[in-house]
């Protein structure tokens, strides 16, 4: 037992690696360990792999194909709970799983009868996916000797606004509400089992905290009990400091800080949502990131700030990339050019993966996923050429970005560093990231994999 009987841990599965009974057994018997260890444990779950996005399809086609991926969703927790479970325990919870699937069929059925999808019944429809996770997790669990209940994110204290579809966790209505709901059933030594992703308003509706919001919702859980760690068991051995099939030698990193974390949330082989790490910043959990699969190999921890961190941890290469140029002098001293530009990337739906403007003001670069190249160029040619804001629109189709990830970045010499390999390279852009806790550098795809390969000998790997 040792002296942590009072400490708890968050554990969270995610919806990689949770698809078959075999997942779900595994993770009680981590859950089973902790627990001999003396952890206090609380389970956060996600969906099962690839129930999120076929839940959405239905909700997108509420007509034509929704009877079928129905019956898809429901073979597959019925086989799972099947598959887990001996009698008499899979007679009790394949009642429980057939009550939330018949609410679910219910409200489809609903949604069919009317054509047409309200975001908030789409994110109703959409938490059954982590629902009927939970409730095969608790099950098992039960099965496996452990007191257990689950809860869905609102039961267990997790109170958002309504902006479905990415709802923002209210606090600190949301840390009292955790404790009042979380510490009374570990008190009484009951494991809970919470659904991530999925919070509920003031008004007592369901939301969602965006995609890939489980991560989030175990942050915010560990942060809101004052747990020792919230661990994020996933389908690599932490975070990489580089993709090992460009680079092999790449090893996973040990210590992150919580800016590095969230530099590489939405960059790295192992995403996160964006806001995962937040709930972290001023509390006194530390997360860590470890494999499903070998738990107590090589694993990442996330803690404290960059203060007294001079690292450079990690790179990323991404070469689906294209650049907009918009440029002409027409611009220069024009007040609002850069905000209709992009006005006009938002009502097209293309997300800006980076921007950059020289003092002169006589060019606006634009960084953007590549199939989004040209649909951007095409409105800013029609939209603001013809009224003679701007005068001409380049695409560079042959690009790609570097993104170095560390807090030494922010440190002249370390700048330097990464600047010496750069010279002699044709760069197209150089931006930093989150207090100077990274670096971009935009150049040519075959230039971008040379000058990462020699920071990630020189300057990751070599210290
Ligand atoms: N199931 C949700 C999603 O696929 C949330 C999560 O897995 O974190 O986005
Ligand atoms: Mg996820």
């Amino acid at each position: 037992m040792g002296g942590k009987s009072n400490k708890v841990l968050v554990v969270k599965f995610g919806g990689s690696v949770l698809s078959s009974p075999e997942d779900y057994l595994r993770a009680s018997d981590i859950v089973r360990d902790l627990l001999g260890e003396g952890w206090r444990v609380v389970v956060v779950v996600s969906a099962m792999k690839g129930v999120t996005d076929t839940l959405l399809e239905i909700t997108y086609s509420p007509r034509e194909s929704a009877g079928e991926l129905l019956g898809r969703i429901a073979e597959m927790h019925r086989k799972v709970l099947a598959g887990s479970l001996d009698t008499p325990y899979f007679e009790k919870y394949y009642l429980d799983l057939s009550k939330l699937l018949n609410e679910l069929a219910k409200t489809v059925w609903a949604i069919e009868v009317l054509g047409e999808v309200t975001p908030r019944i789409r994110d109703f429809i959409v938490s059954f996916g982590e629902k009927l996770s939970a409730l095969i997790m608790s099950s098992v669990l039960e099965y496996r000797g452990v007191k257990s209940r689950w809860l869905t994110g609102g039961d267990a204290g997790i109170v958002t606004d309504e902006s479905y579809g990415e709802a923002k966790p209210l606090m600190p209505e949301t840390i009292y509400r955790v404790r009042d709901s979380l510490y009374p059933l570990l008190d009484s030594g009951i494991t809970p089992v919470v659904t991530g992703f999925i919070g509920r308003s003031m008004r007592g509706n369901t939301t969602t905290l965006g995609r890939g919001g489980s991560d989030y919702s175990a942050a915010l859980i560990a942060s809101a009990l004052e747990a020792v760690e919230v661990r994020f068991y996933t389908n690599v051995e932490g975070v990489l400091s580089a993709n090992p099939s460009i680079f092999p030698e790449a090893s996973t990193i040990k210590k992150l800080a919580i800016e590095e974390a969230m530099e590489l949330s939405y960059l790295g082989a192992k995403r996160f949502h964006p806001r995962t790490f937040e709930p972290l910043k001023n509390s006194a959990s530390i997360a860590r990131i470890l494999s499903f699969y070998n738990p107590h190999g090589p694993n990442t921890v996330v803690h404290g700030t960059c203060d007294g961190d001079n690292g450079v941890k990690a790179i990323i290469v991404d070469d689906d990339i294209a650049i907009v140029n918009v440029e002409g002098p027409t611009m220069v001293g024009r007040i609002g050019t850069a905000a209709e530009v992009m006005s006009l990337a938002w009502k097209a739906g293309v997300n800006i993966r980076a921007i950059s403007q020289p003092i002169s003001e006589t060019v606006i670069t634009l960084v953007l996923s590549r199939s989004d190249g040209d649909k951007l160029a095409s409105m800013v040619e029609e939209e603001l050429k013809p009224r003679g804001i701007v005068e001409n629109v380049e695409v560079l189709n042959d690009a790609a970005a570097v993104a170095v990830v560390g807090c030494g970045l922010s440190k002249p010499e370390v700048q330097g560093r990464i600047l010496d390999i750069v010279k002699g390279v044709e760069v197209y852009g150089l931006l930093r990231g989150l207090r100077g806790s990274s670096m971009t550098i935009i150049t040519k795809p075959d230039t971008a994999l040379e000058v990462a390969r020699r920071i990630h000998q020189e300057v990751v790997m070599g210290g």
